[in-house]
């Protein structure tokens, strides 16, 4: 196959681990006779300092026409008092909205190697965790009107949580086609005993259900599955929600794997495009010094694998040889422990390169 990946380095440790993922994905394309074309598309602070805009229009356009985009990340101290529309940040929410990505997807995973970095219970950590949190991204209260007005003397600010129907199935649509592929289970969070738009989400992902006869849904209130993602994770193997509570329900998750280098993402929309990135911000502090864990922008572009090109044995060898080389006690700093080999972000890429 051919296919063109648009690809943002960002800024700070961003070009150190997307070169990682690209020197995998290039090992990948020779190994199983694909080809792999790469389109820059500058995004963040450095685009700000070279063209005056985070995202500029032929960034935009040569992602609008890619086969999928990998991200490293955006932002860092040095554009922190930009004006709003010179910020980093406002570059990737506009990718965001340009690209219709209204599904996030986060895989939480802990790799078993690992488990002395989970902050759980040895016994909770020892029954595993391996869940996805699906999540709506461009709807409810974040995207709602919001509006601070004087009333009756004091300050009165307001945030509009809104939901339709077909922004609500169509998510719940990723969720169960995702669970089919693993223990076909979702668990559709909400807060049905007081919200309207929870009640919607509750009714409207039910009427979805019946067309996946094979997965089982179960519902729960946030604030129990705030408490269930630390008791027993292990319960959970699809979870969809809205956007507010998956953006705290996805860290939650993503914190109790061990390192927050490790974990990708995956914004969808329509179609088989989408943006692949880590979880993790751009990590100044580190950037530069070849210190940078690249394995969640790894595992992101074996996401981009998987989801939009149906390479499933390519993202498989990929996922693989992360797995291995963790066995053979090859860690970065932030996943370090005693008896293990320090490496850098580069060697890393290498040892993971070596597996494949
Ligand atoms: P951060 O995720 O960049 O870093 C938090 C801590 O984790 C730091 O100590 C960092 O060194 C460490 N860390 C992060 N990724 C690592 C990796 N791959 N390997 C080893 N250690 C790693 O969060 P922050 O410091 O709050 O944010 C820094 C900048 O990144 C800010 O400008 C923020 O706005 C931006 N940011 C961007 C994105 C994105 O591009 N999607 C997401 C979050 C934050």
């Amino acid at each position: 196959m051919e296919k063109t990946i648009a690809i943002i380095k960002g800024d700070g440790i961003g070009p150190e681990i997307v070169t990682e993922a690209m020197g995998v994905l290039d090992t990948v394309a020779a190994k199983f006779g694909h080809r792999f074309t790469y389109v820059d598309a500058p995004m963040g602070g450095n685009a700000v300092d070279a063209f005056g805009v985070p995202l500029p229009e032929e960034s935009l356009a040569n992602c609008l026409d890619a086969d999928s985009v990998l991200l490293g990340a955006v932002g860092g101290p040095k554009w922190d008092d930009q004006p709003a529309d010179k910020r980093p940040e406002r570059g990737l929410l506009k990718l965001r909205g340009a690209m219709g990505l209204y599904t996030n997807v986060r895989p939480a995973r802990m790799f078993p190697d690992l488990s002395a970095s989970c902050p759980l219970r040895p016994d909770i950590a020892a029954k595993g965790i391996d869940l996805v949190v699906v999540r709506e991204l461009i709807g409810g209260v974040y995207f709602g009107e919001h509006s601070t007005a004087e009333v009756d003397g004091e300050q009165k600010a307001t945030d509009i949580m809104a939901y339709s129907e077909h922004e609500i199935r169509r998510v719940a649509h990723v969720a169960f086609q995702m669970a089919q592929k693993r223990r076909k289970r979702v668990t559709s969070i909400d807060k049905a005993n007081v919200l309207d738009t929870s009640r919607l989400w509750r009714k409207t992902v039910t009427e979805v259900a019946k067309e996946y006869p094979d997965v089982e849904l179960l519902h729960m209130y946030v604030d129990n599955a705030a408490m269930q993602i630390v008791r027993d994770p292990s319960q959970f193997d699809v979870i969809v929600t809205e956007n507010l509570f998956g953006d705290i329900l996805s860290d939650e998750a993503s914190q109790i794997t061990g390192s927050i280098g490790m974990i990708p993402s995956s914004s969808m929309g329509e179609g088989t495009r989408g943006l692949y990135e880590p979880i993790h911000g751009s990590a100044p502090d580190i950037a530069g010094q070849n210190k940078a864990n690249p394995i969640g922008t790894i595992l992101a572009a074996a996401m981009m694998l998987q989801y939009s090109f149906d390479m499933a044995a390519e993202a498989d060898a990929i996922e693989r040889a992360v797995d291995e080389t963790l066995k053979a006690g090859i860690r970065c700093g932030d996943i370090w422990q005693e008896g293990c080999t320090l490496v850098g972000c580069r060697e890393m890429g290498a040892e993971i390169r070596s597996r494949i």
